[in-house]
């Protein structure tokens, strides 16, 4: 049974690949995955039981380079999502302009109920099981949903020991701690990207930041330093929420303190200072800013009609349902696309991949400038050429970076 996120994903790109006027041959070849490869994994686990756990990777297109992209690790992944995320990740390399191609992985496990002694055995099984479909030519994986930068430290360590050698032979994975080949900046790339994207977008919106209220769902790698990054720069983050609630506080919450909070082991629903509120009226709140930083199909048409916020950036990926992004449309609110508000993430692993092939070393004054510009760059693209066409900001990225994979395939050839 196909996922909505699928469909949903598959639906955007024939709607403006038609338009754009790709050959059809063209668009049956990238509505769907050239890989996909499904995965039993039967670790050992610290309980003395072989456990078994499905894992799934994807490779979408790899047209302009490697395939790249995150894995995910959540109960309920299915392959249809994880294709999904593999075909965004096409576009999404494609509009940021580095040289890498789509690709996606899950593991179906709750990485909530693992401890980190089990979480670290049964990413090396991952590891170890997916080891000839990864590699810097190949698909180099980061982290997404579920897992994180230790994870990463753990797929290297795991493919370096495995070869007997002290370091990997160019990069095989990004995201991995500064201390285990990654690049400074990698942990806050896609907040930060998300912050560089509402302040271009506000300022054309005339949404004056000092006054600019925030309501963000996620505060996992994404959404925490979304939220961190606009509380310094002086916006006014006045709900937050993760899997477990949702808190409110509309003269301003303190992120750092809700940072100091979580770090003493609490939950974000118990911060003090806050009035905890009912999931499904985040998205309803009367705030200038909205930030899904969580999963995808968020943004329904069962929500998006109450929604008052005048700017809508796309922190998760596939948020929005197509439904839903008529009823915004409609409703005149701004929406910086999940391909263009997120790429910062994929734009810094970019750089990890160069440094790391490279031996180089590079600060994070070099990483944080670089991504500014190009974040700024290809916004300024995207508005251009939604301007130009009278179009709404998603269908400007996706035609961009539809046309430069399509022509890159045109440019390799089609044999036989
Ligand atoms: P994460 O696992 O670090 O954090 C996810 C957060 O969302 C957690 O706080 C979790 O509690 C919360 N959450 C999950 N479901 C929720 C729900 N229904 N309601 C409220 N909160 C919910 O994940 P992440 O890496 O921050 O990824 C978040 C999103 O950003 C995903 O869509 C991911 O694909 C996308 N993304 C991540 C990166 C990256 O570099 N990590 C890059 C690009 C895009």
């Amino acid at each position: 049974m196909e996922s909505n996120h699928f469909l949903n994903t598959i639906e955007n790109f024939r709607r403006v690949a038609e338009k754009c006027q790709i050959h059809p041959d063209l668009i049956e070849r990238l509505s769907r995955p050239r890989e996909t490869v499904k995965i039993c994994l039967t670790p050992l686990m610290s309980d003395g039981r072989v456990h078994i756990h499905t894992a799934y990777i994807a490779q979408h297109n790899r047209a302009l380079g490697p395939a790249k992209g995150g894995i995910r690790m959540a109960p309920s992944v299915t392959l249809d999502d994880i294709s999904a995320l593999a075909m965004e990740m096409t576009w999404k390399t494609s509009l940021i302009g580095v040289p890498f191609g789509g690709g996606k992985s899950g593991i179906v496990a709750d990485p909530e109920s693992l401890s980190p002694q089990d979480k670290e055995i049964l990413i090396r099984s991952f590891t170890r099981s997916a080891i000839r479909h990864i590699g810097p030519e190949i698909y180099i994986p980061a982290p997404d949903m579920g897992t994180n930068e230790r994870d990463m430290g753990h797929i290297r360590d795991c493919i370096s020991y495995s070869s007997g050698i002290s370091v990997t032979r160019g990069c095989y994975v990004t995201g991995k701690p500064v201390l285990c080949g990654g690049i400074p900046g990698r942990r806050e790339a896609t907040g930060k990207g998300v912050a560089i994207t509402v302040g271009l977008a506000s300022r054309l919106l005339g949404i004056d930041l000092a006054q600019a209220r925030v309501a963000i769902q996620g505060f996992g790698n994404v959404g925490a330093v979304a939220a961190q990054e606009l509380f310094r720069r002086g916006l006014k983050i006045i709900a937050l929420a993760d899997i477990h609630g949702t808190i409110w506080n509309p003269s301003g919450l303190d992120v750092d303190g809700i940072q100091e909070h979580l770090r003493g082991g609490n939950s974000l629903a118990t911060f003090p200072g806050s009035e905890p509120i009912p999931s499904s009226e985040l998205f309803s709140l009367d705030c200038d800013i909205l930030v899904p930083a969580a999963s995808s199909n968020q943004i329904t048409p069962a929500n998006a009609e109450n929604i008052k916020a005048r700017l809508i950036a796309e922190g998760a990926n596939g948020p929005t349902t197509p439904e839903a992004d008529q009823i915004l449309r409609k409703k005149g609110i701004f929406i910086i696309p999940d391909i263009l508000c997120n790429a910062g993430g994929v734009f810094v692993s970019y750089l990890e991949y160069t440094q790391e092939t490279q031996r180089e070393q590079m600060t994070v004054e070099e990483v944080e400038n670089r991504l500014q510009q190009r974040l700024e760059k290809c916004f300024e693209e995207v508005f251009s050429n939604a301007r130009a066409g009278n179009i709404e900001m998603r269908s400007a990225a996706l035609e961009i970076a539809i046309r430069r994979v399509a022509d890159a395939i045109v440019c390799h050839g089609f044999y036989p």
